[in-house]
């Protein structure tokens, strides 16, 4: 041919193995198709308008690499691609296109026009297509990169047109879609038009952090923590949301692999599966979660619109999403503030990161305290110059700052659901009433000291540092047969653990010792739960450290089901020791601990703005 192009069209053989199907289903499929083409062309500024829910225009517009008059041509052609070459590459795809169907398929079904030119070139090209048939081709004068009307879509198709929804149902469509690749590329600036007001201007360069406070606001970012994790040559990062906020629906799940948005059932569990216990059933967490990790362990050409992947490896992507959602649930929250924070009320304490101290005024019944907070704490000085508590957390060992600004890497942080609170009272004889810098809280003061017991346990034990206390009269306990089993196979572990007991013939059981911080609960209903707890624990088919966990669930419910009622200062320490706790939004048993009403949702309620 002579000229050098870098589209060229696909032998049928390869043809014939992409997934084939309509990808041009609607507004938004046009939206989508035009965008992933801005991004893979490296553009770091895009540019959306649409008009009358994208019938009568969808328009992007990009910085990108731009095309030459005869690329121009050619990409336009059903099967015209520079994305790959031969059926090897389809294994192994890192663009977000490669069929080379999407502008043949959309100047097909609309009044197109293109206009393109290369960085350093004078003049571009301008194409215009009427259903499918080539009406012009000129040379034009235009900025590099790329910029494409799509207008009156299905003007040629009426049954299709038909088929379209109300504007503001395919609007929200185009909304939905330009959100989903605006979180999938934070480095590219973007805006969005809507029938000429501009609804939407994102910053070029942003962090993943910044795009998602730009979409959603700063008070959004509030109720996410942020995920940040490796295994071998995969990566997981993002962020997602804490139990204690969640939804009736999926909506809020994006999953990006390799920059692309899609799903893959093997991610909806792992979501299901890094909230377990921690959710109810109903109830949905909003995830952003960006998965890295070599285009071959990834299989694209599944889906026309590529909605879905599959993964070569899925037990490994599972291990790794689960991993990471529990990893960030234990970390601090994102820096939300900025501008236009709540000011701290009269007498209420700054909302301050850098306030580490632990500090109970002392006048009942509104005392306050600060909760401490690793998340910008260096050495071992808070900035504010106050030397922190020694025991602020075995998690965090000492002069090992996270970077500022943001929640610290793999196991560093405490995290804290307030940066202060004050305990209000109690009602009910039972819930205590806290007030935080956000709104207010509820919290099961059972359902807290079960976390923490179970937290400071499983880390004990970890460590080998359980401590165990004679019991001063020993207890016979006489067990059905089938509970006796239980225990009796694993005498050796309960050893381990710090539980004193012994086979006293038959189904009986000497019970002589327990670990010291179980040492309130009563030897008889404590070895019945436990039965239970493992029972319960197997029959859901648990892995891992599931039959020490599950022992230590039903100690520390027994042992806090044994305590009588909280004093004021007991209830204090549990608000102190529950902030400090990994997970502290559910109970072992993933009962909530806290139920939190943002003064955001009370103004509501009260019908202020
Ligand atoms: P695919 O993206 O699957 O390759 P498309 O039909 O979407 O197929 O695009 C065909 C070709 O046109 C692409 O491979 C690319 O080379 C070129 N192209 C499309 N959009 C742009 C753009 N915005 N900037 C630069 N090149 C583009
Ligand atoms: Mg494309």
């Amino acid at each position: 041919m002579g000229v050098q192009t870098h589209i060229r069209v696909l032998s049928p053989h390869v043809i014939n193995k992409i997934a084939a199907g309509e990808v041009v289903e609607r507004p938004a499929s046009a939206l989508k198709e035009l965008m992933e083409n801005a991004l893979d062309a490296g553009a770091s500024q895009i540019d959306v308008e649409v008009a009358a829910g994208g019938r009568k225009l969808v328009s992007v517009r990009d910085n990108g690499s731009g095309m030459d008059r005869d690329d121009a041509i050619l990409s336009i052609e059903r099967h015209a691609t520079s994305k790959i070459k031969d059926v090897d590459d389809i294994e192994r795809i890192a663009t977000l296109g490669f069929r080379g169907e999407a502008l043949a398929a959309i100047a097909s079904v609309s009044r197109f026009r293109l206009l393109t030119c290369r960085a350093g070139e004078t003049t571009g090209t301008e194409i215009l297509i009427t259903g499918g048939k080539m009406a012009d081709v000129r040379d034009a004068g235009c900025p590099a990169g790329t910029a494409i009307d799509v207008r009156d879509l299905f003007f040629n198709i009426p049954a299709r047109r038909k088929f379209l929804r109300s504007q503001e149902t395919e609007l929200a469509h185009l909304r939905e879609m330009f959100i989903v690749q605006a979180l999938s590329h934070p480095a590219a600036g973007m805006s969005l038009k809507v029938d000429g007001r501009e609804t939407y201007r994102l910053a070029a360069g942003a962090t993943a952090e910044d795009r998602l406070r730009d979409l959603f606001g700063a008070d959004y970012l509030k109720n996410l923590r942020p995920v940040d994790f490796r295994a071998g040559a995969m990566a997981v990062r993002g962020h997602v949301s804490v139990p204690l906020v969640s939804r009736s629906d999926r909506n809020e799940q994006y999953v990006f692999v390799n920059g692309r948005a899609t799903s893959a059932p093997v991610l909806s569990y792992a979501i299901r599966e890094g909230y377990h216990a921690l959710l109810p059933g109903n109830r949905h967490p909003s995830v952003f979660l960006f998965l890295d990790l070599d285009p071959d362990g990834v299989d694209v050409n599944v889906h026309p619109a590529k909605k879905e992947v599959r993964f070569r490896h899925p037990i490994d992507v599972r291990d790794a999403v689960i991993q990471a959602i529990r990893q960030a649930l234990g970390s601090s929250p994102v820096q939300g503030g900025g501008p236009g924070e709540r000011p701290a009320a009269e007498g209420a304490l700054p909302r301050s990161a850098a306030s580490v101290q632990l500090r109970i005024e002392d006048l009942p019944p509104t005392r306050t305290f600060m909760y401490p907070r690793m998340a910008t704490g260096a050495g071992d000085t808070a900035p504010g110059g106050h030397p922190l508590p020694p025991s602020v957390s075995p998690a965090a060992p000492q002069g090992q700052p996270s970077p500022e600004g943001e929640a610290g890497p793999a196991g560093l942080p405490v995290s804290s659901p307030w940066v202060w609170c004050r305990v209000v009272g109690q009602i009910g004889g039972l819930y205590v009433i806290l007030e935080t810098e956000d709104g207010y809280v509820l919290m099961d003061p059972h359902a807290a000291h079960e976390r923490v017991l179970f937290e400071r346990f499983m880390a004990d034990f970890a460590d080998g540092r359980v401590q165990t206390q004679g019991l001063l009269i020993p207890e016979t306990v006489d067990l059905m047969p089938k509970d006796a089993n239980r225990i009796r196979k694993n005498l050796e572990l309960f050893k381990k653990m710090g539980f004193g007991i012994s086979e006293f013939g038959g189904d009986s059981f000497v019970v002589d010792s327990l670990p010291s911080c179980f040492s309130a609960a009563q030897p008889g209903p404590l070895l019945i739960d436990i039965t239970h707890s493992m029972e319960e624990a197997g029959a859901r088919g648990a892995t891992g450290r599931w039959r020490e966990e599950s022992i230590a669930q039903a100690a520390c419910k027994a042992s806090v089901k044994a305590r009588d009622k909280l004093n004021l200062s007991e209830i204090e320490r549990l608000v102190v020791d529950l902030a400090r706790t990994e997970m502290p939004y559910t109970c072992p048993h993933g009962r909530p601990t806290l139920i939190f009403t943002s003064f955001g949702d009370l103004n509501k309620k009260f019908g202020r703005e």
